[in-house]
């Protein structure tokens, strides 16, 4: 971080903003000029407000030299880092398919819905079980349940299980039940549950809010890392724009963008984003070709009459057309499925 002073800045005022500074435990080096004073900061400046250095009618500017998110941060570590969620992995080589309904739903729903989408080349198997709905008359998921059925379709087809938690309160709950945990869109700033997802040592998928910048969604991930947990993939499932003709706009630039930023694995959630069938495909498409590492892909049995999500959820011949679009795309950009 770089201080820069006004012009005519008395002598004993610097030394008391130094003087300041170093209670952060900081080296400070001061570059005095003719005209201008500037303290180059040298350590971890993440404690250090800007606005309140703003405060100081002495200091001009304030300049990051940095990133606030240190963990996350590809600068400091320049390998990508590649998350294995029972035996899959995610970021390497080989794209991770995620693929299912939004809800568990019955028995033989989850576990066809596991059956088909292996059988297409899904690696992982998603499902929600307890389910942040935007409307409390909406299908809230069946919880517990849920996750027994999702681990009999485990069980049936090997297929690894990411679901959401909404709750750090259920941690100890699902820790011996899920693969992966998924922190939704609505949750990506609840600081406590990445917190304490920090403190485990499962992988998390952290999906981006819909009104959250790229670097707000970094410094989510960077609650997780700093925990200890270095298990984290970042998800692009849309955002919010003017556009109202898709749920979603989906934000094909985020891929890039993180995987310069961060060394984290990229997967994109074209479902979210499109909120109609129809459209999945493409945006699967373009997600690949602009780097992800993999892609979520709701599917459903029956989407008419689907308690969640039936509308973008594809049925299983468009999940089978879908993946041979994918395995073309990955085959150009050299990945494979
Ligand atoms: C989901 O994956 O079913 C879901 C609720 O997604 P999001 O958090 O991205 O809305
Ligand atoms: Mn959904």
């Amino acid at each position: 971080m770089i201080v820069v002073l006004k012009k005519g800045t008395p002598a004993d005022e610097v030394n008391r903003i130094s003087e300041w500074l170093t209670h952060f435990d900081l080296e400070v080096n001061p570059i005095v000029g003719q005209e201008t004073t500037i303290l180059g900061l040298v350590g971890d400046t993440t404690a250090i407000d800007k606005n309140t250095l703003m405060l100081n009618s002495y200091v001009d500017k304030v300049l990051k030299v940095q990133e606030p998110f240190k963990r996350a941060n590809r600068q400091l570590h320049p390998e990508d880092t590649i998350v294995d969620i029972g035996g899959i992995k995610v970021g390497g080589s080989k794209l991770a398919i995620m693929a299912g309904p939004c809800s568990v739903e019955s028995e033989a729903q989850i576990c066809e819905i596991a059956e088909r989408v292996k059988a297409d080349g899904a690696t992982i198997l998603r499902g929600g079980a307890w389910k942040p709905r935007s409307s409390p008359y909406s299908f809230q998921g069946l919880k517990a349940e849920g996750l027994e059925l999702l681990n009999l379709a485990k069980k049936q087809t090997g297929l690894p299980i990411v679901t959401e938690i909404t709750n750090p309160a259920n941690i100890e709950y699902f820790l011996d039940k899920v693969d992966c945990f998924q922190v939704g869109a609505r949750n990506m700033q609840n600081f406590d549950l990445l917190a304490e997802l920090g403190r485990t040592n499962k992988p998390v998928l952290l999906k981006r809010g819909f009104s959250n910048t790229m670097k707000e969604f970094l410094m989510s991930a960077e609650y997780i890392l700093a925990g200890g947990n270095e298990d984290v993939i970042l998800c692009e499932r849309g955002i919010r724009t003017h556009e109202t003709y898709t749920r979603n706009t989906l934000d094909v630039s985020a891929v890039p963008a993180l995987k310069r930023l961060s060394h984290l694995p990229v997967v994109v959630d074209p479902s979210h984003a499109a909120g109609i069938y129809w459209m999945v495909e493409p945006l699967a498409m373009a997600a690949i070709a602009a780097g992800a590492d993999g892609l979520m892909i709701e599917v459903h049995n029956d989407p008419e009459h689907a308690l969640s999500d039936g509308a973008q959820s594809l049925t299983y011949e468009n999940f089978h057309k879908t993946m041979e679009k994918i395995r073309a795309i990955a085959s150009v950009v050299g990945r494979e499925v």
